[in-house]
This record gives C-alpha cells, sequence and structure tokens, in this order.
C-alpha cells in the first residue's frame, strides 16, 4: 500500500515539475516577446528625507502589463528572468529607461533627484555591469552620482572577490551602492565594511511593527545606530502610517519610502506630484525647519 501511494505521489510530483518547467518557459517567452511589444514600463516612488520633507528621489520599480494577463507584478517574473539568464536583457532595458527618466525628472524638477535602481544577483554579477552603468549614465547625460544601485546580501556571497572588484568598478564612476531588504538575510556586518556600501535599507517587515513591537523596534534602531556609526545612510521602506513615520524621524532614519507618501507612479505622474509631499507632518522638535 505504501508503495502504491510513493508511487502515487512521485507521479504527482513529476506532474507539477512538468508544469513548473512549462509554467517558466511560457513566461520566459511573453517576457521576451513583452520587451519587444513594449508591454514594459517603469514607475518610480518617491524616497522622502524624513528631516526636510522634501523628496530626495526615487525608486525605479518595474512593471508590466501583459495584454492578457493584466499587471504582472515583478516578484512573479524577475526570478524567472533571473533563472532563464533573461535578466541581462530585461535589466540592461531597466537600467537604460530608469537613467533616461531620471533625466528627464531632475531636468523637469530643476532638482538633482536620485535614482535608484534594483540589480538582481546574476545581473549584478555580469562582468560588464559597470560598463552598463556608464554608458547608460553617458547616453542621457546623467551625473552618475545620481544612480543608486539595490542590491541585496546574496549578491555579494555568491563570488565575494568579483563583487568587490564589481562595487570598486562602481565606486570609481561615482554610482552608489545600497542593501535592499536589510535585516532579513545575512545582515553581516562585514559585508557592510568590506564592501563599503552607501546606504542601507531596513525591510519593510520591520517597519510594520515598529511602534508596537519591541523586537522590531530594537532592529530598526540597531540598524540606524550601526548604519550611522560607519557613515551609511539609512532608508525605511513601506512606511504606511504617521506613527511609522514619527517613530522614525524620532529615531532619526534617513530617508523614509512607502504608500503614506506615495506608491510608484510613471515619470509624467511622479513630475506632476511635485517635490513637497503634504503627507509629512511637522515633527515638533524641528519646526523651524518647515
Ligand atoms: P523592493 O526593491 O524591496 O521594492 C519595494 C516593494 O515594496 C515594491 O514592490 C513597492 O511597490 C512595494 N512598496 C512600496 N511601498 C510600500 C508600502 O508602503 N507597503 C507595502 N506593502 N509595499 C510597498 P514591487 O514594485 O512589487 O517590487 C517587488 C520587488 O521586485 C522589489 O522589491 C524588487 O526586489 C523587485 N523589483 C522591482 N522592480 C525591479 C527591477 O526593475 N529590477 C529588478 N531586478 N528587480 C525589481
Ligand atoms: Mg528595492
Ligand atoms: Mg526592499
Ligand atoms: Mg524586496
Amino acid at each position: 500500500k505504501a508503495k502504491a501511494a510513493g508511487r502515487g505521489c512521485y507521479r504527482v510530483f513529476s506532474e507539477d515539475m512538468r508544469e513548473e518547467a512549462s509554467r517558466k518557459l511560457e513566461l520566459e517567452t511573453a517576457i521576451r516577446q513583452g520587451l519587444q511589444a513594449g508591454e514594459f514600463c517603469m514607475h518610480y516612488q518617491p524616497q522622502v528625507d524624513l528631516r526636510s520633507g522634501q523628496v530626495h528621489g526615487m525608486e525605479a520599480l518595474i512593471r508590466w502589463r501583459h495584454p492578457q494577463r493584466g499587471w504582472v507584478p515583478p516578484t512573479e517574473f524577475i526570478s524567472v528572468a533571473e533563472e532563464t539568464g533573461l535578466i541581462a536583457t530585461l535589466g540592461a532595458w531597466t537600467l537604460k529607461r530608469a537613467c533616461r527618466d531620471a533625466r528627464r525628472i531632475q531636468d523637469s524638477t530643476g532638482q538633482s533627484l536620485t535614482v535608484s535602481v534594483n540589480v538582481s544577483p546574476r545581473q549584478f554579477l555580469q562582468r560588464d555591469l559597470p560598463e552598463q552603468v556608464q554608458a547608460a549614465c553617458r547616453e542621457v547625460q546623467l551625473d552618475p552620482r545620481s544612480l543608486m544601485l539595490e542590491i541585496t546580501e546574496s549578491s555579494l556571497i555568491q563570488d565575494g572577490e568579483e563583487a568587490r572588484r564589481i562595487l570598486m568598478q562602481l565606486r570609481a564612476q561615482g554610482v552608489r551602492v545600497a542593501i535592499d531588504d536589510f535585516g532579513t538575510g545575512y545582515s553581516s556586518l562585514s559585508h557592510i565594511t568590506r564592501f563599503a556600501v552607501d546606504q542601507l535599507k531596513i525591510d519593510r517587515s520591520f517597519v510594520r511593527d515598529v511602534c508596537d513591537d519591541a523586537a522590531d523596534a530594537a532592529v530598526a534602531q540597531a540598524i540606524i545606530a550601526m548604519a550611522h556609526s560607519l557613515g551609511i545612510e539609512v532608508v525605511a521602506e513601506g512606511i504606511e502610517r504617521e506613527e511609522q513615520l514619527c517613530y522614525l524621524r524620532t529615531h532619526h532614519c534617513d530617508q523614509g519610502q512607502g504608500y503614506h507618501f506615495g506608491a510608484a507612479v510613471s515619470a509624467e505622474e511622479f513630475v506632476a506630484q511635485g517635490l513637497h509631499l503634504p503627507r509629512l507632518l511637522p515633527d515638533p522638535r524641528s519646526a523651524a525647519l518647515f
């Protein structure tokens, strides 16, 4: 009986695998065609300076509107693009588009806003990434100092030596690097010092209950203190409520991002929104700033 059940399980398992493989293949083809057909676009979410209340920059987030499937979230296709190697093409497109839009946003607003671009592990370890970045900036005359690349710690552990080489080349160009989703991965001190990163982004899972959960608050505070003592700036992700904002400002987090300030929108809408966000209420301690 056990044997029969075992065999049954095996069959189901292999069918699942086959389904998974064909789903991936289908998605890969759809991404390739979608790029050709112009179904992808970049949206921009404001990153706000928590002291001044001014928009400091924006994170570029990829969006895909498939004619039949509708909006497909990046979490569904970035991993497939990574696995199939298609991330090289998709990543190059993303970088170019984000640099072009950033230059346009800077021109329209008259402010040297920064643009943060997500770079996944396989894309980061491409040998020609620094050249690609340089070319993307040069093509639209974007100052590389306006560009921040968001990587995750997993990009640093696969091949530490290669990662260091790439980071050094990027820094030499003036491009900065942020560690995204900080606190969820290895959160290794040696990663931060050895690789000389410029920014840490506190993962939104710690921001969610930062006002009510002592452990989350402790993690957020520890990240901020450690980063500041190393001269690294800190961005809090996923600020949705006034209380979270208050807490993070009180604890000297440098920048914030989240639905409280605004979701990601097209470059045109970003400019139309303006750079003064009414949602940032004055902090009594720094009332003079407003
Ligand atoms: P991420 O880089 O950590 O981006 C933040 C995600 O949180 C975005 O989801 C954003 O829309 C969402 N978010 C922003 N504010 C809030 C908030 O207040 N509450 C909540 N619950 N969520 C908020 P999105 O755009 O779906 O992207 C998901 C992930 O996909 C990103 O996480 C990033 O890892 C990846 N991704 C997005 N765009 C790109 C891209 O162009 N290239 C690469 N390689 N990865 C990308
Ligand atoms: Mg990010
Ligand atoms: Mg993140
Ligand atoms: Mg993430």
